[in-house]
C-alpha cells in the first residue's frame, strides 16, 4: 500500500489497470521501478506516471487509449524520452513505443519511402537505408536513441534538417491514434484537411493567425 502522500490520483486507476492487464500482449507496469524509470526525460523536470505501458502491436496500442479515456486518465506517448522540456513525461498513463512497436515494415527505393512503426529508433532506420543510397534527412545528435514516434512529436531538426528540412517535411503520409480513439490517415497534401476532423474549420476561422503568426521562425513546435 502507498503512503498516504502518494494517495490514488485517478479514481479509475485500479479497475483500468485489472482490464488492462486482462486484455494487452504488451508490458502493463505500475511497479516502483517502471514508474521511476518513466518519470523523467532529458529534461530537469521529473512527473512519476501511475500506469507503463508497452504496446507488443497497434491494436494494444488502441486498448490502452480506450481504457485510459474510459477512466479518465491522461495519456503521454513516449518514445526515446530524449526531448528536453518535459515533452515525454506526464502524471497518468505512458505509452512506451520503443520496446516492442520498432519494426521497419518496409523500404521502397522506387518511390523513396519507407513505412515504419512509431519506435523505430533512427539510426536503425538509417542503418537499413543505406544500403539502398536513402537516409531519412534530419538527424538530431540523439539519432541512435530517438524515435520516429517522437522526431514527429517534436518536429525534429539536427544539422541536416538545414538541408533535408525538418520531420515534418519528411513525413509522407502517418496514420495516427488520437486520445479518443480514433485513427486517421493523412498526407502531407491539401487532403490533410478533410481527413482531420474539424480541421478545415480550424483553418478557414484561424486563417489570419495562421498566416501572420505561424512560420515567422523555422521551428514552431510544441513536443
Ligand atoms: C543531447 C541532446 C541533443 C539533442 N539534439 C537535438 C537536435 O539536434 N535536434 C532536435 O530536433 N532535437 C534534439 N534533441 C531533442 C530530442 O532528442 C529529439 O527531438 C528527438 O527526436 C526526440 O525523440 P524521442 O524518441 O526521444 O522522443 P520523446 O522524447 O520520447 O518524445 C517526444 C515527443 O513526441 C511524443 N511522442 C513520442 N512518441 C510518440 C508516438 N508514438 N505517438 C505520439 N506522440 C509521440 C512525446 O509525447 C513527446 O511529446 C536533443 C536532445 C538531447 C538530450
Amino acid at each position: 500500500m502507498r503512503p498516504a502522500a502518494h494517495a490514488e490520483p485517478f479514481p479509475g486507476l485500479d479497475a483500468a489497470l485489472k482490464e488492462l492487464r486482462c486484455s494487452l500482449e504488451g508490458i502493463v507496469d505500475s511497479s516502483s521501478l517502471a514508474r521511476a524509470l518513466h518519470s523523467s526525460d532529458a529534461s530537469n523536470y521529473r512527473v512519476t506516471p501511475e500506469i507503463v505501458i508497452m504496446p507488443r502491436h497497434r491494436d494494444d496500442a488502441i486498448t490502452a487509449v480506450t481504457v485510459a479515456q474510459n477512466h479518465g486518465i491522461p495519456i503521454t506517448a513516449r518514445g526515446g524520452g530524449t526531448s528536453c522540456a518535459r515533452n515525454a513525461i506526464g502524471p497518468g498513463m505512458i505509452i512506451d513505443f520503443s520496446r516492442f512497436m520498432s519494426r521497419i515494415i518496409s523500404i521502397d527505393p522506387a518511390s523513396r519511402s519507407a513505412v515504419v512503426e512509431p519506435g523505430v529508433i533512427l539510426s536503425d532506420l538509417q542503418k537499413a537505408a543505406a544500403p539502398y543510397g536513402m537516409r531519412f534527412g534530419p538527424d538530431p545528435s540523439t539519432a541512435t536513441r530517438c524515435t520516429i514516434g517522437g522526431m514527429i512529436g517534436n518536429n525534429a531538426c539536427g544539422p541536416h534538417g538545414l538541408s533535408y528540412g525538418r520531420t515534418a517535411d519528411n513525413v509522407r503520409s502517418m496514420t495516427w491514434l488520437t486520445g479518443t480513439g480514433e485513427i486517421i490517415t493523412a498526407g502531407a497534401g491539401p487532403e490533410a484537411l478533410d481527413a482531420v476532423p474539424g480541421l478545415r474549420n480550424f483553418v478557414s476561422e484561424n486563417m489570419a493567425v495562421l498566416r501572420t503568426d505561424f512560420g515567422r521562425f523555422g521551428r514552431q513546435i510544441s513536443g
